[in-house]
């Protein structure tokens, strides 16, 4: 029977066999420097503000001291990239530092940019400024929004240069290097599956699933056939559940590859993720994959089920027969179909249940990517429509146009047409209008991290001005509020911002 190496002996980038994990100890930083901190994750962790002033606090989550009675680790994953199956990848830039129960939940805490780890592979093992203001930012907000996702305990500086290359113009240049502590329920992944069926190793994926259910899933039963089966059930209903979320909001991820798919369908690895601002079902953030648009907002409720084909092949070893896979797989689209009408029909304050609303859903859908339209501005001031005027409706929206005059007659034609049916369909509505803007506007936010706003806070951090992430943290923790204070962040993206998107190393 072959071992798994000893992890203080080898701890070397490898194919490691026979683990789900390998001890790693974090690179010390030369000069660690904290630069926020998010007080709800704090306070879900059980740490008080005045901790965060202590010397320890810097030193553990910049990964220069590790917690008495702890073993950092990085995890063991595998994951198909952009439809093909790439092998093992790991944590190559994440160390788990250690566990901790409060309030009776467990929260598994990770840094990420910690250093090399033996899944780097050919990379670092590190995280610059500009992709951790991104990830710490957005793992917040996303919360605040009611997305599930990962956290994001802390953002620091190492001290350290981190050398890239620049995505716009292909020179390689010398960033500042930083440390988001991560914080979620679990950062298990499809590939953590994936990668033990397609070593043939069985004893350690069952060992990798067991581990899961007791963990996360104890009330579906011990291990057997049938609660593996459960178990799947629960990763796709709890994966669907996030990606409706994601549409509702206009997240689109960017990579969605099997390696970034949570076990417990939380948003994980913020990368080239981006909003939406034109609404436009093939937008994606990531310029690597602007050929084919795997990963455009339209397919990702789709590539959401390839994912979980994948993930049930990975656990077709244990089942050993398919037709229970099959069938929970194929009760996907229904209940995707379903869920996404309902979520779209929130947005527009539609309660009660008609059959043409999925009709009016549609319409909805095609008129807006007639011209560009900001998506977050159109939905959130939509709930100021009045049913009763229904010919008022272009002037109540006309503000999301990104060239309001450029928006032909026949465009503006087909957007009466839109809101006399929309106004036809409120009147059947039994809420209030102050009602229905109340409850939209707790599903439509009004602020989002738009890219240019992540942009802007990069660009005044790399001067060594931390004042804008600040600002736009406090923001973005209360995203469905007014916010009168905060209007200058309710605005579209300017033209300055038009093509440029952020990047994920
Ligand atoms: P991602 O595209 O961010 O999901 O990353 C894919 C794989 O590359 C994961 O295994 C990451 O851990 C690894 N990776 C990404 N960036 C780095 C880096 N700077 N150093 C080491 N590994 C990395
Ligand atoms: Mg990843
Ligand atoms: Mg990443």
């Amino acid at each position: 029977k072959e071992l798994p190496a000893d992890p203080t002996l080898e701890n070397s980038r490898r194919q490691v066999k026979k683990a789900c994990f390998s001890y790693v100890t974090p690179k010390k930083t030369k000069k660690p420097e904290l630069l926020h901190v998010s007080p709800e994750m704090l306070s879900a962790l059980g740490l008080s503000e005045k901790e965060v002033n202590s010397a320890s606090f810097l030193k553990v989550f910049t990964g220069n001291s590790v917690l008495p009675n702890t073993t950092p680790y990085a995890m063991c994953y595998g994951g198909h990239q952009f439809g093909n199956w790439a092998g093992q990848l790991g944590d190559g830039r994440a160390i788990n530092l250690a566990e901790v129960e409060h309030n009776n939940k467990l929260w598994a805490i990770q840094l990420k940019g910690a250093g090399e780890t033996p899944y780097s592979r050919t990379a670092d093992g590190l995280a610059v400024l500009r992709s951790s203001v991104r990830e710490y930012l957005c793992s917040e907000a996303m919360h605040h929004l009611g997305v599930p996702t990962t956290r994001a305990l802390s953002l620091a500086l190492s001290g350290d240069e981190v050398l890239r290359d620049m995505l716009y113009d292909g020179n390689a240049a010398y960033e500042k290097g930083a440390i988001v502590c991560r914080v979620a329920t679990s950062f298990l992944r499809f590939g953590n599956y994936q990668i033990f069926a397609a070593k043939q190793d069985e004893e350690t994926l069952k060992a990798v699933v067991d581990y899961t259910i007791k963990h996360h899933f104890a009330h579906l039963g011990k291990p057997s056939k049938e609660t593996y089966l459960k178990f799947f059930e629960a990763v796709l209903d709890s994966t669907l559940e996030m990606l409706i979320h994601w549409q509702r909001v206009g997240f689109v991820h960017g990579v969605m590859n099997t390696d970034n798919m949570s076990i417990l369908g939380q948003t994980i690895d913020y990368g080239p993720y981006g909003w939406l601002e034109g609404y436009d079902h093939n937008w994606t953030p990531n310029t690597t994959d602007n050929q084919f648009k795997r990963y455009r907002y339209g397919a990702q409720l789709d590539i959401g089920l390839w994912n979980l084909y994948q993930l049930a092949n990975a656990l077709y070893p244990l089942i050993g027969e398919a037709e229970g896979l099959e069938r929970i797989l194929k009760s996907y689209n229904k209940k995707a179909q379903d869920q996404y009408l309902e979520m779209m029909r929130s947005k527009l304050g539609l309660f009660s249940y008609e059959k043409s609303d999925a009709e009016l859903i549609y319409s909805l859908e095609e008129t807006l990517q007639l011209t560009e339209t900001d998506m977050t501005i159109f939905f959130r001031t939509l709930s100021n429509f009045s049913a009763n005027n229904s010919s008022k409706g272009l002037s109540v929206i006309e503000n999301a146009f990104y060239v309001p005059n450029e928006v032909s007659d026949t465009i503006r034609q087909k957007w009466n047409t839109w809101f006399k049916h929309y106004a036809e369909r409120l009147q059947k509505e039994e809420t209030t209008s102050k009602v229905r803007k109340e409850k939209m506007n707790q599903v439509n936010p009004k602020y989002v991290l738009r890219n240019y706003m992540a942009q802007l806070a990069i660009d005044d951090a790399n001067k060594g001005d931390y004042k804008l992430i600040d600002e736009l943290f406090q923001l973005l923790r209360k995203p469905y509020d007014e916010q009168p204070e905060n209007e200058k962040w309710f605005v579209k993206r300017p033209d300055w911002a038009r093509h440029k998107v952020g990047c994920s190393m």
